[in-house]
């Protein structure tokens, strides 16, 4: 089985070790992905997610998952896309740095993420695709108990976009 994976669907269905959740600085709860966690895993999520004093763009922090299947929630606010001159690059990938160091450490080998910052924060999707995807392969080069990092694009557009991403990366490294 490929070790990275791409597909359509609902993240918070994931019977995986960790899911991310693309949230916002206050970890306080937003709309989008961040809102549907928050729905299935129940009020205890929130709760834990006030003790955190929020997190930085970029950065990430991790809760239990408490009613949903994945054991753990890792919350990393993505960049708000402002043109491209704002760092917004170096910013995204360190979501998805950050998200699997912390996955890593504690303990996981199989993690699941959205599609970080293309939703309300308007990051441009190929741009965004082609990061994720370079970070995550790079990720999953240097960490060897990672077992399988899956993408879960809620739309056909984006999963496209990934598939897209994937493909040209592996054309330039095999
Ligand atoms: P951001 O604020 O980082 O842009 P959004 O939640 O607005 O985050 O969007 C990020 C991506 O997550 C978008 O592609 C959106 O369609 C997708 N999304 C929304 N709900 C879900 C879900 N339940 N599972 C997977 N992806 C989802």
């Amino acid at each position: 089985m490929q070790r990275f994976q791409i597909t359509q669907g609902d993240l918070t269905t994931m019977q995986v070790d960790a899911i991310v959740n693309a949230a916002n600085t206050t970890l306080l709860g937003g709309g989008g992905v961040d809102g549907a966690i928050h729905r299935a895993a129940g009020p205890e999520l929130l709760a834990e997610c006030r003790g955190l004093n929020g997190c930085e763009t970029g950065q990430a922090k991790m809760t239990a998952g408490y009613h949903l299947p994945a054991h753990f929630v890792i919350h990393t606010p993505g960049p708000i896309w402002q043109g491209g001159a704002h760092d917004e690059d170096r910013l995204l990938a360190g979501c998805y740095r950050s998200s699997l160091a912390l996955a890593v450490h504690a303990g996981c080998r199989t993690v699941a993420f959205p599609s970080i910052s293309t939703g309300v924060y308007r990051f441009p999707i190929d741009c965004a695709a082609k990061i994720a995807v370079a970070t995550i392969r790079q990720c999953l080069a240097e960490y060897r108990t990672l077992e399988r990092v899956t993408m879960v694009c809620f739309d056909s557009h984006t999963r496209s976009a990934y598939e897209r991403a994937l493909e040209e990366s592996e054309g330039r490294h095999g």
